[in-house]
């Protein structure tokens, strides 16, 4: 049957660049996914003449066509990019778009990773979106008393039933995706202002070959993964979960 997918991510392209790959496969499995992207990527570029008008608008291209490859939907929140912090309208906008899109599955940064590759600061906007994706989850998309306003606004409580986060250091779950890893470039590489063709390749082509190491893959994606259930004991059980 087919699901619906929402990503939680800070800026354009992170969902591509995170779980593409993976992506990729579910839209192929005729899976529903849209794309929330809480900031516009306005920072987005090395030159100092750039405005961030210009770049918010290359970027909406850029992104609508990565988005068509993949035929998913794109919500954007409209943070501004590098000042993002975990606040209460934050988590407040995050349940509202999870309880419009109503998914069974979100895919998230993981909020412990602070750094990668021995290279990488983990960008602090992605820290965040994945926190405050993670405290959008619980318990607030599933309490009809936190943010009684959006009941108003006819948005009931929802149960997601999967969360997949990465890139991680505590993987459980790896994703093979040697069959669909050239088209995964071609998706990073519709941003084509933050993504030359050369380098991305050989980047991304490191990436998933040491992800795909660790499980005997030529190339994968890995993530943490957690089942949740609208009653956190019963999960905990192994009893049954109950339906709302
Ligand atoms: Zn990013």
């Amino acid at each position: 049957m087919a699901k619906r997918i929402l990503t939680v991510f800070a800026h354009p392209d992170d969902a591509e660049t995170m779980a593409g790959g993976t992506l990729l496969k579910w839209a192929k499995e005729g899976h529903e996914i849209t794309l929330c992207l809480i900031t516009d990527g306005d920072k987005g570029t090395a030159d100092p003449n750039d405005t961030p008008a210009a770049v918010v608008a290359r970027r909406r291209i850029e992104q609508a066509r990565a988005a068509a490859h993949l035929g998913a939907r794109v919500v954007t929140l409209g943070y501004e990019d590098g000042m993002l912090q975990p606040t209460l309208d934050l988590r407040r906008d995050l349940v509202r778009v999870m309880r419009r899109v109503r998914p069974n599955v979100v895919v998230a940064g993981d909020p412990t990773v602070w750094f990668r590759h021995g290279t990488y600061i983990n960008h602090p906007d992605h820290r965040v979106a994945a926190q405050s994706a993670v405290e959008a989850l619980y318990p607030a998309v599933k309490k009809h008393g936190i943010f009684p306003e959006l009941l108003a606004e006819g948005l009931e409580p929802h149960v997601v039933e999967d969360v997949w986060l990465g890139p991680t250091d505590e993987a459980d779950t790896w994703i093979d995706i040697a069959e669909v890893f050239e088209e995964k470039i071609a998706l990073i590489c519709e941003h084509a202002s933050q993504f030359p063709p050369a380098p991305t390749r050989a980047a991304f082509t490191r990436m998933a070959r040491e992800v795909g190491q660790e499980r005997g893959l030529a190339l994968a994606e890995s993530f943490r993964t957690l089942r949740l259930s609208s009653s956190t004991v019963r999960s905990i059980a192994g009893g049954p979960a109950l339906s709302t």
